[in-house]
């Protein structure tokens, strides 16, 4: 799943490392680590998703410029 590409509104995502969690029931949950560029400042960040969710509504903007609850302008 390295290597995996995604775009989300216009933005590039891709996977860079994946790993595993356990989950409270013992049951076991792969993580997607995906690479993306900030909406406000082009930095490079990541974020993770759990990869058995369909839903895939990641964030566009790194640590430093997330603000919850607003969108990126288009
Ligand atoms: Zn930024």
């Amino acid at each position: 799943m390295i290597g995996l590409v995604r775009d989300f509104r216009g933005q590039r995502y891709e996977v860079v490392e994946k790993s595993e969690r356990t989950r409270r029931d013992g049951t076991l949950a792969i993580i997607l680590h995906w690479e993306s560029m900030c909406a406000d400042c082009g930095e490079p960040f990541r974020l993770t998703t759990p990869a058995a969710s369909s839903k895939f509504e990641p964030n566009r903007r790194c640590q430093k410029h997330k603000r919850p609850g607003q969108r990126v302008k288009s």
